[in-house]
């Protein structure tokens, strides 16, 4: 995998666009400009990586498009040292740009082949500290909450329970909420039983599917 000084040049085009396209967290545009996302594509769509664009990545799922990532990532807050839960590592694109704005990451995804795949980029683009999961995202990662942040990289039908009981409290759930298509929605929980809900317009994602792809 080769980053060359063209490829460095787009990113840095992309982390403008999404600059003017309204992120305001400097840290989130920064990461934008530092992963090299044609890593994360296969050959034949790694001459458009820095398009704001989504791209199948295989086992019919897609990489988000960098505008939909940054946003996700503006909404949790992110601080250095906090441990955050991704629901759908996918293609670990949004992973990886947790792991640049300080987080401990621990990703969950459906798909064995993608897991599988995902988890040695990851390894050979050295970011080591992130620990990804086989599994169902709707059950959460009960053994390593409660989590700072939690974010639903895929479409949920509804507000899986177990995620809102892994917050800590002050902690954020960002989760796209629908089917056909999906309202960003922030989940704040305010105590033990208090939790506050935003929303922030339509997207568009694949749906969150119950149980692991196959056993
Ligand atoms: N953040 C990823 C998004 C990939 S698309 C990226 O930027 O590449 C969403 C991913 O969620 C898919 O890989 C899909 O297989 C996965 N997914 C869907 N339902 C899931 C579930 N219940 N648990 C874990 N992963 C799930």
């Amino acid at each position: 995998m080769i980053d060359s000084y063209r490829h460095k040049g787009l990113r840095k085009q992309l982390a403008e666009e999404i600059a003017r396209k309204g992120i305001k967290d400097s840290r989130v545009i920064e990461a934008i400009g530092t992963v090299p996302r044609h890593f994360f594509l296969d050959t034949a769509f790694a001459e458009h990586a820095y398009e704001n664009k989504a791209f199948p990545i295989g086992s019919g799922q897609t990489i988000s498009h960098p505008y939909t990532v940054a946003f996700q990532s503006e909404l949790l807050h992110v601080e250095k040292g906090h441990k955050v839960l991704e629901i759908g590592t996918g293609s670990g694109y949004q992973t990886t740009i947790l792991c640049e704005l300080g987080a401990k990451v621990y990703s969950i995804e459906r798909q064995k082949e993608l897991f599988d795949k995902t988890k040695r980029i990851l390894t050979k683009m050295n970011y080591t500290t992130v620990k990804l999961y086989y599994g169902d995202g709707y059950k959460g990662i009960p053994g390593w909450a409660p989590y700072d942040s939690i974010i639903v990289t895929c479409g949920a039908p509804f507000v899986p329970e177990d995620l809102l009981g892994q917050l800590k409290i002050g902690g954020r759930l960002v989760i796209p909420i629908g089917e056909e298509k999906q309202i960003m929605t922030l989940i704040e929980r305010i105590s033990e039983n208090e939790f506050s809900k935003k929303t922030f317009g339509d997207f568009k994602f694949v749906p969150m599917l119950e149980r692991k792809a196959r056993d």
